[in-house]
């Protein structure tokens, strides 16, 4: 392991008790016992905190409880700079996840350089799903023209990539600073992912939702921003013509993960409750330092 990816045991042992804490919280909310992904949030953290819950059994054994705890998967971005350096120096098992506000033009690049990418959650115009569709199409080619090059037989699984999973993000707080499409005009945009990009795969639809909504539930009503998406997924459903199940929502946060799983979300994503609280962005570091005559 890079010494840049050496992980304190305490802060090891801590990540490892957050992240079975909030899997506690999950199934116990969990009344029905659906299949829910938990997205562990790791913007702006070092890459080691995701190696540490992704390969616990790297750690050094005083980090651990007595058995070793299970490896988490899923995990997600918010930046393309970020998640392309994460990418690339861990493992390529990791399941990425991109849900971060996306530039049309970063839409390409994102899919065409980060293998392991395993959704985009942020897809809320045609023109951002063209660009995902161009770039996952550019990566496939590319993987079966390295295939081609070497012949080998053994090499095949490399080019059976999935398709590209998305969520198309929907506006449901009607607030004009918020990304994401307008709840009228998303069943348009997932006709046009359906009809148009064939590497690509429609999971469901995601929404972020506003603080104030989230607060307001906690007095016992329903979150208006999770009605919202669930109202408009099973629209979108109707118009498209599939059973409601076969789109997801993805809600929920640190704040209000458990509500969200009560309202029907089919993956929730969280990031301090796991974490702790983000470094501003201008000094996240992506490798630690390594600090002169500690080990
Ligand atoms: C940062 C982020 C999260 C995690 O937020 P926490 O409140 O730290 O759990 C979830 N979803 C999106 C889209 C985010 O940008």
């Amino acid at each position: 392991m890079p010494q840049e990816m050496h992980i304190k045991p305490e802060r090891a042992r801590q990540l490892l008790e957050n992240l079975k804490y909030v899997a506690d919280q999950v199934a116990a909310a969990n009344k029905s016992q659906r299949q829910i992904r938990l997205i562990a949030v790791s913007k702006l953290h070092p890459a080691s905190t995701i190696l540490a819950l992704h390969n616990p059994a790297s750690l050094d054994p005083s980090s651990l409880p007595a058995s070793v705890p299970p490896a988490h998967f899923h995990f997600g971005e918010n930046y393309l700079q970020e998640l392309q350096q994460k990418a690339d120096i861990l493992p390529k098992t990791i399941r990425w996840h991109f849900i971060g506000g996306l530039q049309s033009n970063k839409a390409r690049p994102l899919a065409e350089s980060v293998e392991s990418l395993w959704c985009v959650s942020s897809v809320d115009s045609a023109k951002k799903a063209d660009g995902l569709e161009k770039g996952r199409r550019a990566l496939v080619e590319r993987l079966a023209s390295e295939k081609d090059e070497k012949s080998g037989e053994e090499d095949k699984e490399k080019t059976d990539l999935d398709k590209l999973r998305v969520h198309v993000q929907v506006n449901t707080s009607g607030e004009a600073a918020k990304s994401g499409v307008e709840p009228a005009d998303t069943a348009a945009l997932c006709r046009h992912i359906r009809d148009n990009c064939p590497h690509l795969q429609l999971l469901g639809l995601m929404t972020i939702g506003a603080i104030a909504r989230s607060q307001s539930a906690k007095d016992g009503e329903e979150n208006a921003d999770f009605v919202c998406l669930r109202e408009t997924r099973d629209r979108v459903a109707q118009e498209l013509g599939v059973p409601e199940g076969e789109l997801e929502l993805s809600m929920g946060m640190s704040a209000d993960f458990e509500e969200a799983i009560r309202q029907g979300s089919g993956e929730v994503r969280v990031g301090s409750t796991i974490f702790g609280q983000r470094p501003p962005k201008g000094e996240a570091k992506v490798l630690d330092d390594v600090e002169e005559g500690k080990d």
